[in-house]
């Protein structure tokens, strides 16, 4: 196993090397990255709560959802308006959903993370880019089992170029095609599992990740065994009425893919051979 017996340090200070970069300011940079990740997991916030009501999310500025009133700056500052506030309006008192310091930090420390592994670069973007429609799409699915086509669809095209763009090869756009293929095989096998929305986010992860999509799939597939063995045991033939959101599973599964893919899909593959 190539990795066996090299600390975490190491191996991330080959990665940056790749990436020609000096590897010495990669924590540094990881961390003035955290701020601008910070910010946009504010956006991805506002679109993760507008875009499934169909509202706009670039021509109004942010306002409460509970009482519509106008948020200032300064109530607006990720992760600090909310502990500031305690989680709840200035105006009406209403309960700040969770989900945006959720999705402010998981987008900061996935900025943060794209930084210091592939350092400063063109990859580094593309993976930023991805882990943003990620969240977004975790989280509209987890709370109203939406996987939208308003951030699915553009993310894909733009994943799809940018890759095509730094690493020109056919293989992004034949591992999206093969990976929906799959979902989509997996979709009219079991339907009310896996949605339509399962099959266009992999379309998404394989634009990115090439190859090892594949093992984006596999974790995606092996995390949602455990709740849907759980579900199916506790409620029997009521279970498959309540399917559960695979969207955020494989999210879970292209992040882990998109730092360690190709070392796992080595490991893997020795073990076969
Ligand atoms: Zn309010």
């Amino acid at each position: 196993m190539p990795w066996r017996g090299r600390s975490p340090t190491r191996i991330f200070k080959e990665r940056c090397r790749c990436a020609d970069n000096d590897y010495r300011m990669a924590p540094a940079f990881a961390l003035i990255s955290l701020v601008p990740g910070l910010a946009v997991g504010s956006f991805l916030g506002v679109v993760a709560a507008r875009v499934p009501l169909r509202r706009s999310v670039l021509w109004s500025r942010s306002a409460c959802m509970s009482c519509d009133t106008m948020l200032n700056w300064y109530d607006n500052i990720p992760l600090l308006s909310f502990a500031v506030l305690r989680g709840r309006c200035r105006h009406c008192r209403g309960a700040i959903p969770l989900r945006d310091p959720l999705v402010e930090v998981t987008s900061g420390l996935l900025f943060a993370g794209c930084v210091f592994a592939f350092g400063l670069t063109f990859y580094a973007f593309a993976a930023a880019l991805f882990s943003a429609a990620l969240v977004v799409v975790s989280a509209t699915d987890l709370e109203r089992r939406i996987v939208p086509n308003r951030v699915v669809l553009p993310a894909f095209v733009a994943v799809l170029v940018l890759r095509t763009i730094d690493s020109p090869s056919p293989e992004w756009l034949i591992a999206s095609l093969g990976a929906a293929a799959f979902l989509l095989l997996a979709a009219l096998t079991y339907p009310g599992g896996m949605g339509m929305g399962d099959v266009k986010l992999a379309l998404l992860i394989g634009a990115m990740l090439g190859r090892t999509a594949c093992v984006a799939m596999m974790l995606a597939v092996v995390l949602a065994f455990v709740p849907a063995a759980v579900l199916l045991a506790r409620h029997r033939s009521g279970a498959r009425k309540m399917a559960i959101p695979f969207a955020p599973f494989l999210a879970v599964g292209a992040v882990v893919a998109l730092f360690v893919g190709d070392r796992l899909l080595d490991v893997y593959l020795r073990t076969l051979t």
